[in-house]
């Protein structure tokens, strides 16, 4: 068993709802001290009352990833309800679909502010703390898409989700003096209300390309995000886990049918 991270001040960054409300929820039923964030404060903080109904220990808080003076508050928030901070989950991402010919530039710029910059600005101000904390923990969301797979329409989307990695892999040798360590986990198809509200002909048909033949369920990465952030992955720094139901495996749809 792992040892707990009962106590624990975590942050989990986009928690409202989707992957974050499901790492939000793992962390806050291992004792973790939760800080979910989301742009509205209303979504936040209905996340952490239903944390809070299950016997775990959330507040709710409002904050834009792509704003440092919003990101500075958010850490110093956490600081004040939970008295620290431990564990960062960088989370929050958006994923509009353009394909290139319809691609804008704001477009372009609209996903890279909240993916790439939203990943390094709540990295920069929790920094302070995490430095103080005796295991210090930054769990980054990124997505098979990009740094593995393609998707049409996908091409911005794609280019955010390597690039977190390619930061991610110069931060963790930035911050292993600190003992930080700095890691991301990669979700395939993952059954969140947006992917619900597409129907279950869209869910059947993404299931059977998958190995394990069903999408994964927001807990399935906080579980990963879980183990990243215990006391016995201390070792393990600039790492990437691919939750994906072995969805990147097959080299061909024949692969799968001759399964
Ligand atoms: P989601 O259900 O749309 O939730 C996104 C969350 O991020 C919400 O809580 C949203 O709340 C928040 N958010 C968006 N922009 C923000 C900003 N500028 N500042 C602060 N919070 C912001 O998304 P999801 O599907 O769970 O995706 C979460 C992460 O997982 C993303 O990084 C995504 O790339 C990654 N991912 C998802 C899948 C999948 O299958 N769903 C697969 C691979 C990777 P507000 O609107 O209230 O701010």
């Amino acid at each position: 068993m792992l040892t707990s991270i009962a106590g624990r001040s975590v942050i989990v960054t986009g928690a409202s709802k989707g992957i974050g409300k499901g790492i939000a929820k793992v962390f806050a039923r291992s004792g973790g001290k939760v800080l979910v964030v989301s742009r509205h404060l209303n979504e936040a903080e209905a996340c952490a009352e239903e944390l809070r109904r299950a016997g775990g220990t959330a507040k709710g808080h409002a904050a834009d990833v792509t704003k440092i003076g919003d990101m500075q508050v958010m850490a110093d928030a956490a600081v004040t309800a939970h008295g620290g901070i431990d564990i960062l989950c960088a989370n929050a991402g958006i994923f509009p679909q353009a394909k290139i010919e319809d691609l804008s530039s704001e477009d372009w710029d609209h996903v890279m502010a909240t993916n790439l910059r939203g990943t390094f600005l709540p990295i920069k101000a929790c920094l302070p703390h995490l430095k103080k904390s005796d295991q210090g923990r930054v769990v980054i969301t990124s997505s098979i898409t990009g740094p593995v797979t393609g998707f049409p329409g996908w091409a911005h989307y794609g280019a955010t989700k390597a690039g977190q990695l390619g930061f991610m892999r110069t931060v963790a040798i930035e911050l292993a003096k600190y003992a930080i360590t700095v890691n991301a986990v990669l979700p395939g198809n993952i059954l969140t209300e947006g992917l619900i509200a597409l129907g279950p002909e869209y869910e059947r048909s993404m299931a059977a390309s998958i190995p394990l033949k069903k999408l994964g369920t927001v807990e399935d990465i906080g579980f990963a995000a879980l183990f990243l952030a215990s006391k016995e992955a201390a070792y393990i720094t600039g790492q990437t886990i691919i939750i994906d139901g072995g969805q990147i495996l097959p080299e061909s749809l024949d692969a799968l049918a001759q399964a």
